[in-house]
């Protein structure tokens, strides 16, 4: 069935085994979500294998939250996108701009990330968004539009890739652009994926991120072309995330 939406967690470095339990709760909030609406939930590399052991015949997906560029080779300490997949993970999220600012990658390293997954038999969650200073410019739909061109490599399959818009001045912060400029956002970044994949650009799911919560989800996620959300500090707390996961639909 084609989702409706996808409500996906993204736990950063948050997360030690002894919050499986957290996972369990979330499955069920999963497998009571409505029947088109679907849930996900990115974890850190050493809790994917457990998490995914857990979610294993739930409607819970488990990804990662990143991957190496390369399929394997002298990279000590990264981990390759077959090794998330391996450990069970059926997603990776690309390009957060936590990464893009912590690690300095770029839009050409996050479309050869990209590639890697997709090729390892993963599906993406793509993240992008801009800064406050390019929204005060008047510049978010460009510098927008120019991550994607970039981030998104030649060969892809468009089946297998969620798009995530996440102003990085609202993760973290509590503050959310208005549900008028979300909805401003996301056509945007649809008319972008219309002109690279045409038909199949208009099905590809547009999440937004930042700050979403139970209190402002049902408002965010009825806004234009919004396909669901990708959550950070909400998904850590369940009854949060489930709260989040009902608004859905
Ligand atoms: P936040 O994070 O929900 O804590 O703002 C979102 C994200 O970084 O994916």
């Amino acid at each position: 069935m084609a989702l409706r939406q996808l409500i996906a967690g993204n736990w950063k470095m948050h997360g030690l085994t002894g919050d499986l339990d957290k996972v369990g709760h979330i499955m069920r909030a999963a497998d009571e979500a409505k029947p088109d609406i679907g849930v996900a939930l990115a974890v850190p590399h050493t809790l994917i294998f457990a998490a995914a052991e857990l979610a294993d015949g739930s409607r819970l997906d488990i990804g990662g939250e990143d991957c190496h560029q390369a399929e394997s080779g002298a990279h000590t300490g990264c981990v390759s996108a077959a090794m998330v997949k391996d450990a069970g993970a059926t997603f990776t999220i690309v390009g957060h701009s936590e990464r893009r600012t912590d690690q300095g990658e770029t839009d050409v390293l996050v479309a050869e990330k990209l590639s890697a997954a997709l090729k390892a038999g993963l599906s993406v969650i793509l993240c992008v968004g801009e800064s406050e200073a390019e929204r005060d410019a008047g510049n978010a739909e460009a510098v927008v539009a120019a991550q994607l061109k970039t981030s998104i490599p030649e060969a892809v399959d468009p089946d297998r890739l969620t798009i995530a818009y996440e102003p990085v001045w609202a993760i973290g912060t509590g503050r959310t652009p208005t549900v008028g400029d979300v909805a401003a956002m996301h056509d945007s970044i649809r008319r972008s994926l219309k002109d690279r994949f045409g038909d199949a650009g208009i099905s590809m799911l547009i999440l937004y991120g930042g700050s979403v919560k139970p209190e402002n989800a049902a408002d965010l996620l009825t806004a234009s072309n919004v396909g669901g959300a990708l959550v950070g500090g909400a998904s850590l707390d369940p009854e949060s995330f489930a709260g989040i996961i009902t608004a859905a639909g």
